[in-house]
């Protein structure tokens, strides 16, 4: 498989704060893939890195092949990049913002005014084209954000947490049109704090915190290496958790206990026959579904939400 992306060993630094300790991240062509974690992680950094709007103090990008020390402004051609902030003029409509940023990557006439058009219709807003920005909500001016970075036909593109913020419509758009270009062949890197997000969209995932990546891999792969198992219970009859042999360890989670365990169904079965016995009243008892949270939380000992 090739890799549109290789970032390999790479350390950034803001005076004496590190934002980012020997970061190795690949990404496959044709892939979407996540950087997930939470606020002042480094996700943005690692974004501003791989555009080239920042250079790394040590270590190694390749775009498409291409040093990002030596062939930025080749890269950049190949390369959308749809920013945190948004970045549109206000009183302009989305025709003329678009028309901006257009020619700003060199397009031009005609091509530009398809262009427009054409991503218009991609993120769903050619009946408020020629309206100014200002009259847009927050979510439709993301998607204006998203239209300006594709008018140049990028093979790569880098979305910083495209959702944050926006209303339900505009973060269904976003999704929708994510997945309408991976359809098309495009590469995709998407960063954000919400773990749901890179489960519904993304094919590999790095789990990055106080700048280093944690976890890296398909979801099934850093889901089976590194969540545990566990069984949850919620039942009037025990105030503390449970003594037994299966679990490993026990934590409060509302008005019951997650245990973890090597062998949640024996644990399952134990529980079961424990209140069976005593006639106890249960509210609950399950399996927990494995989840980023949870890995997050066994390898940092904090909650992805923190
Ligand atoms: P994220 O995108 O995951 O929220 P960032 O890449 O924005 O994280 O930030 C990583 C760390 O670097 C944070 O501790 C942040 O405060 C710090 N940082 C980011 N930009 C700057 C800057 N321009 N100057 C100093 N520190 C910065």
């Amino acid at each position: 498989m090739k890799h549109v992306l290789e970032v390999a060993d790479v350390v950034k630094r803001y005076g004496s704060k590190t934002a980012l300790d020997q970061v190795d991240v690949h990404v496959k062509e044709g892939s979407c893939f996540g950087l997930l974690g939470p606020n002042g992680a480094g996700k943005s950094t690692l974004m501003k890195l791989m555009t080239g709007i920042l250079q790394a103090d040590s270590g190694m990008i390749r775009a498409f092949g291409m040093d990002t020390r030596h062939q930025m402004s080749e890269i950049r051609q190949r390369v959308g990049y749809v920013p945190q902030e948004i970045t549109l003029y206000e009183k302009l409509s989305a025709v003329q913002n678009l028309k901006f940023f257009g020619e700003m990557y060199g397009v031009n006439g005609a091509e530009l005014k398809q262009r427009i058009a054409h991503v218009l219709e991609q993120v769903g807003l050619s009946d408020r084209a020629n309206e100014a920005v200002e009259t847009y909500s927050g979510g439709m001016k993301r998607r204006i954000n998203l239209a300006a970075a594709l008018l140049h036909q990028p093979q790569l593109i880098i979305l910083d947490e495209p959702t944050v913020g926006i209303d339900p419509q505009s973060r269904n758009h976003i999704f929708e049109m994510i997945r309408g270009l991976k359809k098309e062949g495009l590469t995709l890197v998407y960063s954000t704090h919400y773990m749901e997000e890179v489960e519904a969209l993304c094919d590999d995932i790095a789990i990055i915190d106080h700048g280093s990546v944690i976890a890296q891999g398909s979801l099934h792969e850093i889901l089976e290496q590194h969540a545990d198992q566990a069984v949850y219970v919620e039942s009037d009859y025990i105030t503390e958790p449970p003594q037994l042999s299966s679990i490993k360890r026990a934590s409060a989670r509302g008005r019951g206990w997650v245990l973890e365990s090597e062998q949640p169904l024996h644990t399952l079965r134990d529980l079961s026959q424990l209140f069976a016995e005593a006639g106890a009243r249960v509210h609950a008892l399950e399996l927990v579904k494995p989840s980023l949270d949870r890995v997050f939380l066994k390898l940092t000992g904090t909650a992805l939400r923190d």
